[in-house]
């Protein structure tokens, strides 16, 4: 088995339901930019995504019921970034022991809380791999499940094969995750390459939103900008 196809069979094997390998040439600057020289030497993403629980997702609009609280941040949030977590910490592994240099990206870890980002971004590696586009939610959609899904990478400089390039913006006419989002987060700008985040998002909004929920009950959470995206939704919108 060719050393492309031996590693997305693992990835499958660890429970990954998307897999694709970004080429990041072309965007070298953004990512020393944004994660500094520890990410320089690197050339491919191996980016892997595993779906949330659609059951749970639709649940959000009443997500005020510690019970469905608790659901989301579980298996929405630890259990899957937990095993992606393992999942990218094997692939590197496996990665390594060809020869290569290979930098597990995690699932869910801030590094700059002045920023509000990560060393690395996820949903570039894998808007890059061609497995969805960057919706006005600033969430990366993908044509089957639109953002409910969670995202880690392997950083690597193996020759891999990329994947494909970055599909189309779906978005339309769309503004569902604008409307809804109670603190007014995004601008409804579409995306566009080299465009700063905040030109789209006002990620500190969202944050003392959340901060706030949390302030109250240790368990707030929200995710309705994830619940509301037609690409992927099953259940009709709630009117809540
Ligand atoms: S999680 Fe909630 S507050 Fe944050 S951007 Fe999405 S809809 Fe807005
Ligand atoms: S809710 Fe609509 S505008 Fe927002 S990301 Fe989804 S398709 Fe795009």
């Amino acid at each position: 088995m060719d050393p492309d196809s031996k590693l997305e069979s693992l990835a499958e094997r660890l429970g990954a339901d998307f897999y694709g390998v970004a080429d990041l040439g072309p965007v070298l600057g953004t990512v020393v930019e944004q994660g500094g020289n520890v990410v320089a030497g690197y050339h491919r993403a191996v980016s892997v995504g595993i779906k949330m629980v659609g059951e749970i997702v639709d649940m959000l609009p009443r997500r005020e019921e510690p019970s469905v609280a608790a659901r989301y941040m579980h298996h929405c949030y630890d259990v899957i970034n937990y095993k992606l977590d393992n999942m990218t910490s094997r692939l590197a592994t496996e990665l390594r022991s060809a020869g290569h240099a290979a930098l597990p990206v995690p699932a869910s870890k801030r590094y700059d809380d002045e920023l509000i980002r990560a060393i690395f971004s996820n949903k570039m590696a894998a808007r890059l791999a061609g497995l969805g586009w960057i919706g006005r939610s600033c969430l990366l959609v993908t044509p089957e499940v639109g953002p409910r899904v969670r995202w880690a990478a392997v950083l690597t400089d193996a020759p891999l094969e990329a994947t494909g390039a970055p599909e189309p913006e779906r978005c339309g006419d769309c503004e569902e995750c604008v409307s809804i989002c109670p603190v007014g987060a995004f601008t409804g700008r579409a995306f566009t390459e080299g465009e700063p985040r905040e030109a789209r998002f006002d990620a500190r909004a969202c944050e003392r939103y959340l901060t706030g929920l949390r302030s109250c009950d240790a368990r707030g959470v929200c995710g309705l900008c994830v619940y509301v995206c037609p690409h992927g939704r099953t259940a009709a919108p709630d009117a809540d």
